[in-house]
C-alpha cells in the first residue's frame, strides 16, 4: 500500500511555520506497513491543489491531507478533493448541528461560512469527529483509493490522526512492520556497514539500515510480517548475527540510550552512583538525573573544574597535578577514587579534558571510573567541537559503566 502525503497552506509553503503534520503522520507509517514515498506541500491555490490531488491519486492508494478544512474562501481542501473524485458535497444537517452547537457553548453563532465545514460528500464519505475544532476531519473512498482530509492545526490533527487514521490503515494494509533498534557505541558507521554488507545488501525482509548520531551507530533492523511471532521469527536471527559479529559494542536491542541502560542497570543491582567531573560540566550527572527515578541510586556529582576544587573536594594530590596536570590518567584516577571514598557510592565516574577550542591538546579526554575491584581509566583522543567533545566525554564514561555493570 503507497500513501502520499500533502500539506495545503501558503504559510507552509512559504516558509512561515514549520511543517509539524507532515513529520508527525510520516514517522507512524512505516509501523503500519504503509510505504511513503512523496510529501507535497502546496499553496492555496486551486489549480495547482487539484494537479497535486490527481498526480497524488493516481500513483498512490492513500492520500494524507492536512490543512484547508477551515471556513475560509482560501480553505479549499475539500472542495478540491472531492471535485478530483467527482463527488459533490452536500450539507450534512447533523454536522451543521454539531458546529452551531459548538459555537453555542462559546457564546457565539456560527457565520454563514461556516456551513462549508458541514459539507460533504453525498456517497464514498466517512466523517472523521474533530472534538477540538469545528472543522470535521474526512476520508472519501472511490474505486479502490482514499483520501483522508484533517485539519491543519496540530491539536486537532493529531489525535484524529491516531484515533481514526492509523486503524483505517492498519486494518487496510493488513500487516505491519516489526522492529528492532539496535544501537552500537565504540564502532563507526562506515565500519559497521563494511562489516555487515551482506546482510545489508542481500535482506529483502528484513532490511538493514545505519543511522549515525554524535558518536554512536543506530542499527534498524525491520521485518514485514502478519503477526508478532512471525516478526519476531525474522528478525531474531538477524540480530543475532550481528550481536555476534560485533559483540560488547551493541548495547541495546530496542533503542534504549546509554544512560537508561545504566539508570535500568544500577537499579536492578541496587547499586549507587557519583560523579566529579571537570569538563562535562555536569551533563555526566544530567545525563542521569534527566531520567525519573534515578534518586534511587544517584547520591552526589561534583563539578571540580579548578584545581583548587580537584584537590578540596575530591583529595586530588598537589604532587599529582603538578607532576601530571589535571588532564592526566592518574588525576582521573585520583578524582574517581576521592568521589567514590567521599560519597560512599558502589560506582563512581570522573571526566578530565581539554574540550577546546584553543589549546594544543584538544580532545585529550580521560574517563574513569572507581568500583571496589579498584579505578579503571580510559584515555581518549576525541575530535569535533567543543559540545562535541564533551557530549562523547559522557557517553565514553556511561559506556565504562555500561560495560562494567554488564560483567556483573
Ligand atoms: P482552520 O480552521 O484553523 O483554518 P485549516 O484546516 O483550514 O484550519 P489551515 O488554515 O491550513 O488549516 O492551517 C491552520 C493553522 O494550522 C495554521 O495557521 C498553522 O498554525 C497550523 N498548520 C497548518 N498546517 C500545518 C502543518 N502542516 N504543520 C504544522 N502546523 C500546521
Ligand atoms: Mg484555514
Amino acid at each position: 500500500m503507497i500513501a502520499e502525503i500533502i500539506c495545503v497552506g501558503t504559510e507552509l509553503l512559504m516558509g512561515q511555520i514549520v511543517n509539524t503534520n507532515a513529520q508527525f503522520m510520516a514517522e507512524k507509517l512505516a509501523p503500519l506497513g504503509v510505504d511513503l514515498y512523496r510529501q507535497q506541500v502546496v499553496g492555496d491555490n486551486p489549480q495547482r491543489l487539484t494537479e497535486a490531488v490527481l498526480t497524488a491519486l493516481d500513483r498512490s492508494d492513500v492520500v494524507l491531507f492536512s490543512g484547508g478544512l477551515g471556513p475560509t474562501e482560501d480553505d479549499l481542501t475539500k472542495e478540491t478533493v472531492a471535485a478530483a473524485l467527482g463527488l459533490e458535497l452536500v450539507l450534512y444537517p447533523e454536522e451543521w448541528d454539531r458546529i452551531v452547537e459548538r459555537f453555542k457553548g462559546f457564546g457565539r453563532k456560527p457565520a454563514p461560512n461556516n456551513k462549508k465545514q458541514a459539507m460533504f460528500p453525498a456517497t464514498c464519505c466517512t466523517i472523521l469527529p474533530n472534538p477540538r475544532g469545528t472543522a470535521p476531519g474526512c476520508l472519501m473512498e472511490k474505486d479502490g483509493k482514499a483520501a483522508i482530509l484533517m485539519p491543519g492545526p496540530p491539536r486537532e490533527l493529531r489525535p484524529m490522526f491516531t484515533d481514526y487514521v492509523m486503524p483505517y490503515l492498519e486494518q487496510r494494509s493488513g500487516h505491519r512492520l516489526y522492529t528492532h533498534m539496535l544501537r552500537i557505541f565504540g564502532k563507526g558507521e562506515s565500519d559497521v556497514e563494511y562489516e555487515l554488507k551482506d546482510l545489508i545488501d542481500g535482506q529483502t525482509n528484513p532490511t538493514l539500515a545505519t543511522y549515525c548520531e554524535t558518536g554512536e551507530v543506530k542499527l534498524r533492523i525491520t521485518a514485514q510480517a502478519k503477526t508478532d511471532a512471525e516478526g519476531e521469527a525474522l528478525l531474531s536471527p538477524i540480530v543475532a548475527e550481528v550481536e555476534r559479529r560485533f559483540g560488547d559494542v551493541v548495547y541495546s536491542e530496542n533503542d534504549e540510550e546509554l544512560a537508561a541502560v545504566c539508570h535500568r542497570l544500577l537499579i536492578e543491582q541496587k547499586a549507587t552512583l557519583s560523579c566529579a567531573e571537570s569538563c562535562t560540566g555536569g551533563l555526566l550527572s544530567s545525563a542521569f538525573i534527566d531520567l525519573g527515578g534515578s534518586s534511587a541510586y544517584f547520591v552526589e556529582g561534583d563539578v571540580t573544574y579548578a584545581n583548587e576544587a580537584k584537590m578540596g573536594s575530591l583529595g586530588v594530590k598537589a604532587e599529582t597535578l603538578e607532576k601530571y596536570t589535571a588532564v592526566s590518567r592518574e588525576c582521573a584516577q585520583e578524582m574517581a577514587a576521592g568521589m567514590r571514598r567521599k560519597a560512599g557510592t558502589d560506582y563512581a565516574l570522573a571526566t578530565t579534558g581539554y574540550a577546546g577550542p584553543d589549546g594544543e591538546q584538544v580532545g585529550l579526554v580521560y574517563v574513569s571510573l572507581a568500583s571496589r575491584d579498584g579505578v579503571q581509566v580510559k584515555e581518549l583522543h576525541l575530535t569535533g567541537e567543543r559540545s562535541r567533545i564533551r557530549r562523547l566525554a559522557v557517553l565514553h564514561a556511561l559506556d565504562l559503566l555500561r560495560r562494567k555493570l554488564c560483567a556483573k
